[in-house]
């Protein structure tokens, strides 16, 4: 998506529900017997090559519209390159009530490692794309690539669940990607956005789950993208942002992370902080250009041609590093 709301307009946000089903009808799991490999014997790097491969391989399925063949196609082929990198998967689907009045299929997406450990990180993104390129002056009912709003903040992370797989971690980390984010109205409530993170943070695929710290990804892989201070992550989880964005700037992608404040954004990180309590945090690119997203957000020229390696490679090296620093001091 995203909708940006005024912050004036953000206060009066009220807190919503969600319909509580039962998610033993509607999730799968999947398990996978790895051999435990000690930590001392591998070592990881975040190869931006991989997670390009993984950006342009979602976007040859077609635009990722929920209830398409396309959008299908891809779930079954994310959920099966997740379950090549992690301990368990899962699936968890259902139908919502999209903004047109319309019942969309959603299917959530889950990677897990270590579904034991107590102390958990949660990695997540959105892999639909919008029904229509409404911000398109020339074809604005018809759906774009949708490379980087979508695709982009997928392949970071698994290439992330590749690495892990080598890492061996002992903290949890759950990989969610979610459904059905880019679906909202834009003159409409901000439930009409984030319907898949809406229902997970509903139904949670485990009772009593938690996570520590949460981080989101979203239009992450332009070329000479700019990540401000997404405002709502400050006031979720200040420290976490301050310290990525620090991280970031140490491994030398300080001209990517910068420090300041860019604009609240309804994302998937809302509703998972605001049902859950996980304190999530937003990457996300905002443009000193629009004072927005990049001038293709939700165009058609939201395509492969915007994707570059070195933004996929200074976000995915800084999570990568964060979460590497979290597992070690655990
Ligand atoms: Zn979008």
């Amino acid at each position: 998506m995203k909708y940006i709301f005024l912050l004036s307009v953000l206060i009066s946000f009220s807190i919503f529900s969600c319909k509580p089903t039962d998610p033993g009808n509607s999730t799968t799991t999947s398990t996978t017997g790895k051999p435990p490999v000690k930590k001392e014997e591998v070592s990881v790097d975040f190869n931006a090559d991989s997670a390009y491969f993984f950006v342009a391989k979602q976007v040859s399925f077609g635009p990722r519209v929920p209830g398409t063949l396309a959008h299908g196609k891809c779930a079954d082929y994310l959920l099966k390159t997740l379950d090549r990198f992690c301990d368990t998967t899962i699936l968890q689907e259902d139908d919502m009530r999209s903004a047109n009045g319309k019942i969309v299929h959603i299917k959530n997406l889950m990677g897990i490692f270590n579904p034991e450990a107590k102390k958990r990180i949660l990695l997540a993104a959105h892999y639909d794309t919008r029904p229509n390129a409404d911000e398109d002056k020339v074809s604005p009912n018809t759906p774009a690539d949708g490379a980087n709003d979508g695709a982009s903040g997928v392949g970071v992370l698994l290439e992330l669940a590749r690495q892990f797989s080598k890492l061996n971690t002992s903290y949890g980390v759950d990989i969610i990607f979610f459904d059905a984010e880019d679906m909202g109205d834009r003159r409409g409530l901000s439930e009409t956005w984030c319907l898949g993170s809406q229902y997970w943070a509903g139904n949670l695929h485990k009772t009593g789950y938690y996570a520590n710290e949460g981080i989101l990804l979203d239009m992450v892989g332009a070329k000479d993208a700019t990540f401000a201070y997404e405002v709502n992550s400050l006031s979720f989880n200040q420290p976490l942002v301050v310290g990525v964005w620090q991280l970031g700037q140490k491994l030398g992608y300080g001209k990517y992370f910068i420090n300041i404040d860019g604009n609240p954004v309804i994302d998937d990180h809302q509703f998972v902080q605001r049902i859950t309590g996980i304190p999530m945090i937003d990457i996300i690119e905002y443009s000193f250009m629009t004072r927005s997203f990049g001038e293709y957000w939700h165009t058609h020229d939201d395509n492969m041609d915007v994707i570059d390696k070195e933004t996929l490679k200074a976000v995915g090296h800084t999570v990568l590093h964060w979460t590497v620093q979290r597992d070690r001091n655990n």
